[in-house]
């Protein structure tokens, strides 16, 4: 019994359920969203209980988590990732602060730990031993991470296109990896058919609602890291919708609990070449699917699974959509790089590539307060970074081949 937790309802439809670890999506095939009795959490939490605690992880925030008491903290450290206030970058883009969250550091290096971390423990209060979903690469490789520190069993399946980088992650922490020769929507139909012929715990995002209160943690963090000094904006990249979902969860709770006085308004970039969510913000259509025509892997989401959630939540907020190039994305990985020391994955800066055009294109105020999360790290793709950054100086080790080479690129030590 989840004292905090009332239940969950579905976005669409409005019917109610009762918070089971295993709830998948309503009947009618909407998502549902955990219910909190914020009442309750008000007197039981405070900023300054959490400020004496200890625990630098995601589990910090176990009053506004949908777990039960007796559920141990998952064992890999998720979340509490670092929050770099970047004074030159926001300088150079001509914004008045800029705060940059490296999600990239993550154990499995991504922003999905969160919720991978958050299935495990759902899946242990279910009894289960097994787990399963299917992931362009980022959930997949967290669930394997999480799950293998904590015991279970995993079946993946991931797109044949999914990066190298994230298929060594998957058969290192020792998951059965099946990679789908076809599209993500492929590949998510035959883990559906897979986790209901054999019953297995169900890590997909889209049906399990869980996942995006893991997600959440990231908003909690940021918020109290700002010392609950609310930005203007949060950017983020947006593939299936349910990390901005999350993200705007989370900033939803500190509100309805009185920890921030204002809600900051989001962000939602997408690739130009896979961007269905934001083209039904900026039409003010449905969304339809889209190709998946862009480099960034992790938001190559053609038929998004979150859509309700997140399209609720980028106009709550009143948002802002972007859509970048895959250029835009690699020359913001560049930038990110070499203006702050943080290397994100394609997908991990279309947030940051999404601010920058942004402030190209005059809509963000000169004086804005932005926040950009970098949701998971280069080291997933280094081909494309490769491709994308040049290539170094290649000499025998002389000091006067040396001495020539920098002196032909105008190099002066
Ligand atoms: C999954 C992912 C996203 C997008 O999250 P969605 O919930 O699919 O919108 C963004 N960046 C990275 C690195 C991811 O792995
Ligand atoms: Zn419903």
């Amino acid at each position: 019994m989840m004292r905090h937790v009332k239940g969950a309802r579905c976005v669409r439809c409005g019917r109610t359920y009762e918070a089971v670890p295993n709830l998948t999506s309503c009947e009618c095939g909407g998502i549902l969203d955990i219910e909190y009795d914020y009442a309750y959490i008000r007197e039981n939490f405070t900023k300054e209980k959490l400020a004496e605690r200890r625990n630098y992880s995601m589990w910090r925030y176990r009053e506004l988590l949908p777990v039960e008491d007796s559920t141990p903290d998952t064992p890999l450290r998720v979340g509490w990732s670092p929050l770099y206030e970047e004074k030159r970058l926001a300088e150079e883009l001509g914004i008045g602060c800029l705060w940059v969250k490296d999600d990239g550091l993550n154990p499995t290096a991504s922003l999905k730990d969160r919720a991978s971390a958050m299935a495990v423990a759902k899946a242990s209060e279910a009894g289960a031993s097994v787990i399963a979903c299917s992931s362009t690469g980022n959930a997949a490789s967290s669930l394997a991470g999480n799950a293998a520190a904590a015991g279970f069993k995993t079946y993946i399946f991931v797109p044949s296109r999914a990066p190298k980088g994230k298929v060594a992650q998957l058969l290192t922490f020792g998951a059965t990896v099946i990679s789908v020769e076809g599209s993500y929507e492929d590949t998510f139909e035959l883990s559906k058919e897979a986790i209901d012929r054999w019953g297995w715990y169900n890590r997909n995002a889209a049906i399990n609602p869980y996942l995006s209160e893991g997600k959440k943690t990231v908003a909690l963090e940021i918020m109290e890291q700002l010392g609950w000094e609310v930005p203007d904006y949060i950017a983020i990249s947006v593939g299936d919708g349910c990390t901005i979902a999350g993200l705007w969860k989370g900033l939803k709770d500190l509100y309805a609990i009185g920890f921030i006085d204002r809600l900051p308004r989001l962000i939602s970039a997408q690739a130009e070449g896979c961007c269905p969510l934001n083209r039904a913000i900026e039409t003010g259509e449905d969304w339809r699917p889209m190709e998946e025509n862009t480099l960034a892997d992790s938001i190559a989401v053609g038929v998004p699974r979150n859509a309700d959630k997140a399209l609720m939540a980028i106009r709550e907020s009143g948002g802002l959509t972007v859509n970048v190039s895959d250029q835009e994305i690699m020359d913001a990985q560049k930038l990110l790089g070499r203006s702050c020391g943080v290397f994100g994955e394609p997908a991990g800066v279309t947030g940051t590539a999404g601010v920058k055009k942004l402030c190209e294109q005059g809509r963000l105020p000169s004086d804005a307060k932005v926040v950009s999360v970098v949701t998971g790290n280069g080291l997933k793709d280094v081909a494309n970074a490769i491709r994308f950054c040049g290539e170094p100086i290649t000499i025998p080790g002389k000091m006067d081949l040396l001495l020539q080479e920098f002196d032909k690129r105008g190099i002066t030590p």
